[in-house]
């Protein structure tokens, strides 16, 4: 048998399997997972990688993206290059950005788009999500989304003067509209009405001198999220559409999402993010505190912990990174003003090994727990699960090889991403991709990237809300 590469001696990690096997590759497919493949197979022209003390896994899956979004005034830094490279870097080989229509644009105006940005220039494969900014106008566009390949459709419960809310009336027909469809709604999940009173009620000079960037918290308890995740709940409960919360941050989120799971709605999910289980509000506090700023933002200590225990018990099905990379220049806008501040960090590159060194060597979750977490489930419910998200015959071709102990210490000089600081800064992380595939096609070998711009393609996707 004739195969393009083969990755022998490692450990393969699926989610519901390990194993000492080769994996066999043939174009960009997975031809053959199995026992001495490298052995039988003619050597001729066949590139061998050899994993010997390393996991072979699924590339990771990271459902939650923005590349190139214009946002609080700016535009976010890293593009379909950077943060694609970046991406192949940290082992992430499919992203799924979020297209937003601006103004008066349809959603086949912002598929398009998102298009424009990431065809051609993309280095590992991507899909989108839509927006839903203005339901009334935009619903009649669902089924001809759907045909396109995109099934799951976010709608916000904040940013009224971004133009992009939803209010409730259109959260309960976009859950209904996509039950029938087969589609999911996402939600961004925060009380807008209480959260503004808030910001006011704390929009001073005085206020601002003391406080700074730790304003963000203030102004954000954590009821301000769980208000809108228990509202959205309820009309995902009464309509039975597919309801998947995006970049959950508390305690109090996970507990209606699991109760409501143990009452038997099956239909409703929740992600976190990486930065929700490492990092804390009390960086806001810091010299730079303004650049952990992200929304919605980073919680306390008692949150990480139950966040992590939902992410171990599945109640949680997926981490994402909500990747929405601004520089310190860009940061810099706030001056003294945390509304100002454009909310966002950088994640793509770290999110594998934040999960892996946080996750795994910490023992809070299994190996095959955070190939789950990370690759499985996120394809899976998005509508991907028929070829990424698993080393299987037949796959895509997409995988990452890491080391189990080998720490890089996090440098953003050193690194793919545009952003010219990290959250990890200094870090010492395992994880990190020593080689990359993506679609059979190596692109980070040695840890350094070697991909192609316009090698990733969109990926039209099927069925989500499947487990
Ligand atoms: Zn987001």
């Amino acid at each position: 048998m004739k195969y393009d590469t083969i990755i022998t001696n490692g450990t393969i990690v699926n989610a519901d399997r390990i194993r000492q096997a080769d994996v066999a590759i043939r174009g960009e497919k997975i031809a053959a997972v199995g026992r001495d493949l490298a052995a039988k197979a003619a050597a001729n022209g066949t590139r061998i990688i050899n994993a010997r003390g390393c996991y072979v896994i699924p590339g990771g899956v990271d459902v939650h993206v923005h590349l190139a979004l214009p946002f609080c005034g700016t535009v976010s830094s890293d593009d379909y290059n950077t943060g694609t490279r970046a991406a192949a870097r940290g082992g992430v080989t499919t992203l799924i950005d979020f297209a937003i229509p601006y103004g008066k644009e349809t959603l086949q105006q912002a598929v398009d788009n998102w298009h424009a940005k990431s065809d051609g220039i993309a280095c590992v494969d991507y899909s989108f999500h839509l927006c839903i900014t203005k339901w009334a106008k935009q619903k009649k566009e669902l089924p001809k989304m759907i045909d396109q390949g995109i099934p799951t459709f976010k709608q916000f419960m904040i940013y009224e003067s971004q133009g992009w809310q939803s209010d409730d009336a259109a959260m309960y027909g976009a859950l209904e509209a996509l039950r029938d469809l087969g589609g999911m709604l996402m939600v961004h999940a925060e009380s807008s009405r209480v959260l503004d009173e808030l910001i006011a009620r704390h929009h001073n000079p005085r206020e601002m001198r003391k406080y700074g960037a730790y304003l963000h918290t203030i102004t954000r308890p954590n009821f301000i999220e769980a208000e809108a995740i228990q509202r959205a709940v309820t009309w995902a409960k009464a309509t039975r559409g597919k309801l998947y919360v995006v970049h959950m941050s508390t305690a109090d989120g996970a507990n209606i999402i699991e109760q409501a799971r143990e009452h038997g709605y099956r239909n409703v999910f929740a992600e976190t993010c990486a930065q929700y289980l490492v990092l804390d509000d009390s960086l806001f506090a810091g010299k730079d505190g303004h650049l952990y700023a992200t929304c919605p933002q980073i919680k306390k200590p008692a949150d990480q912990a139950r966040l992590w225990r939902g992410l171990k018990n599945g109640t949680v099905c997926a981490v994402s990174t909500d990747t929405c990379t601004f520089t310190r220049k860009q940061k810099a806008m706030w001056k003294g003003d945390w509304t100002k501040i454009p909310m966002g960090m950088p994640g793509l590159e770290t999110m594998l090994p934040v999960m892996y060194t946080h996750g795994v060597l910490q023992n809070r979750l299994s190996m095959k727990q955070f190939v789950d977490r990370c690759c499985r489930t996120p394809a899976k419910i998005m509508g991907l699960g028929h070829r990424k998200g698993a080393i299987q015959k037949g796959y895509d071709a997409d995988i990452a090889v890491i080391h189990p102990t080998k720490k890089i210490k996090v440098d953003h000089r050193k690194m793919e991403t545009n952003a010219d600081w990290s959250p990890y800064q200094g870090w010492d992380l395992a994880g990190f991709a020593r080689t990359t595939l993506s679609r059979g096609k190596v692109v980070v070998d040695n840890y350094k990237f070697c991909g192609k711009n316009g090698w990733g393609r969109f990926i039209p996707r099927r069925t989500p809300g499947r487990l």
